[in-house]
């Protein structure tokens, strides 16, 4: 099928940048863009109004775990109180014994909601670095069914991190989990790499740091080069796992991660944010973000998951300026990338008290071409014939907003998914007027409520201390009682 978007503000791309071309046009030919500028005169099978609008390169989102947000509503409160329990060792890291594998339809629908949430915020392709356990054939199926592209395997771990009855936290070697959780990867890959006409594609997901040993690590390295695919890791994003590795191996992690050989221009690290030299942790930074730099490897910037926690990257501008690849993802939601994209420019340029900092068009680079080429892939984040037709509309013109003078910086400053009307994956419209042309998005987030609230209503027998999902994080108003 051809189509042509006619008409709107497009974002093109000159082969060096993203360009703004005034009531532009853009042909797709079935899954891939044929040409970008203001030529209309082509017969098409479809075309789309985009008269007024923004048409993007689709966004990529280098952090999506496709679970619900069960854990994520518990950042906020408690780890104002207890920084070593930030991030997910609030949820990720349960009373031994007391975690229930949840029932595969229940992690069906977290990974269907996750990647459908991401997507209609305007992320056409995802990296996901793990969420619900097991079931890959389901998996594989949804992916089919959201629209989406996915970078994606199986995380795995040499050491599972629980939490004792004093709310202590350690770290136990698992054996099963290591290797065989490797094995798991490979296999998934070798099998589902390039299905769905190539919207999934693998991904290898060495979960943490500091849960996996070198000898893993070094591992992953070498079947990520033999299946010729990238790599995603948690890195730098909390202090427990700075002092953790800082106190196992004597060094601070980006130096750490150079000496197992993971960095590389393939890999990405999620966060990347705690570094030696940042305000909460006593170390000086020394020559990390040379090492990052010199590597090739992109950090998957998440601002909007460290400022529910009250910290920052300190700062996106720095790393930018240290060399470093930038790429930008949400972790927690909402799943929204271009709302990250101003908690990005806004965290920045408070960190470097700097206004005139972290501009929008490398925010808007970051979350593109930077989330592209962290996955190897020239023909992603911009809009230039041969590179796939994934494009996202979105329309700023309205009473929310004021009028607009720059299209991308009105839509880093103010934008977000909410804006997002109309999004295209491959040649294929998957999400018109704000809502699935696959899915009926109503159902999707009935089951989710319910699958959520059956969660948090069980909190209590698993949390170290017994406590409720109120007692964590406490209601902002009081309920009357009738
Ligand atoms: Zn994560």
């Amino acid at each position: 099928m051809n189509i042509r978007i006619d008409g709107g503000t497009v974002v093109g791309w000159s082969g060096t940048s993203h360009e703004i071309i005034p009531n532009g046009s853009v042909l797709i030919d079935g899954d891939t863009i044929k040409a970008v500028g203001t030529d209309n005169s082509q017969s098409v099978d479809k075309v789309i109004n985009a008269a007024g609008k923004i048409v993007c390169p689709g966004f990529i989102n280098l952090h999506v775990h496709s679970q619900l947000n069960i854990g994520d509503y518990l950042l906020s409160d408690v780890t104002k109180k207890d920084y070593l329990a930030a991030n997910w060792f609030v949820f990720g890291a349960p009373l031994k014994g007391k975690v229930e594998t949840p029932p595969a339809p229940v992690v069906a629908m977290g990974r269907k909601y996750a990647l459908y949430s991401a997507l209609r915020n305007g992320a056409t392709t995802v990296l996901d670095p793990g969420g619900g356990p097991g079931a890959l054939d389901d998996y594989v199926a949804i992916v089919g069914q959201t629209g989406g592209r996915v970078f994606f395997s199986p995380p795995f771990r040499s050491h599972d991190i629980f939490t004792d009855a004093q709310g202590r936290h350690f770290y136990e070697e698992r054996a099963d989990k290591g290797r065989p959780g490797l094995k798991v990867a490979v296999d998934f890959i070798k099998k589902f790499h390039g299905a769905h006409n190539g919207r999934l594609q693998g991904i290898l997901n060495p979960a943490q740091a500091e849960t996996c040993e070198p000898s893993l690590l070094k591992e992953s390295v070498a079947a990520a080069k033999e299946l010729d695919v990238p790599i995603h890791i948690h890195a730098g994003g909390n202090l427990r796992e700075f002092l953790q590795i800082l106190n196992t191996y004597r060094k601070p992690v980006a130096e750490y991660l150079a000496d197992t050989g993971i960095l590389g221009p393939r890999t990405t690290l999620g966060h990347m944010a705690v570094t030696g030299g940042h305000s909460r942790v006593d170390y000086p930074r020394g020559d990390e973000l040379k090492i990052l730099a010199e590597s090739g490897a992109t950090v998957g910037h998440c601002p909007h998951k460290c400022a529910k926690m009250a910290f920052a990257m300190e700062s996106f501008d720095q790393y930018l300026e240290a060399g470093v690849r930038m790429g930008l993802g949400t972790d927690t939601y909402p799943l929204d990338i271009v709302s990250e994209m101003r908690y990005a420019s806004l965290i920045s340029r408070l960190v470097d008290k700097n206004a005139s900092g972290a501009r929008p068009a490398n925010i808007f680079n970051a979350a593109t071409i930077g989330g592209a080429d962290a996955l190897g892939r020239k023909d992603l984040g911009r809009l230039a014939a041969g590179a796939k037709a994934d494009v996202v509309i979105l329309n700023l013109r309205t009473t929310r907003y004021g009028p607009v003078r720059d299209p991308i910086n009105a839509l880093v400053e103010y934008g977000s998914g909410a804006d997002v009307e109309t999004v295209i994956v491959g040649g294929e419209v998957v999400v018109q007027n704000g809502r699935s042309t696959r899915l009926n998005d109503d159902e999707l987030f009935a089951q989710a409520e319910a699958g959520a609230n059956r969660a948090w209503d069980n909190w209590a027998g698993r949390d170290w201390n017994g406590r409720t999902v109120e007692q964590i994080n406490p209601p902002a108003f009081p309920t009357r009682k009738n």
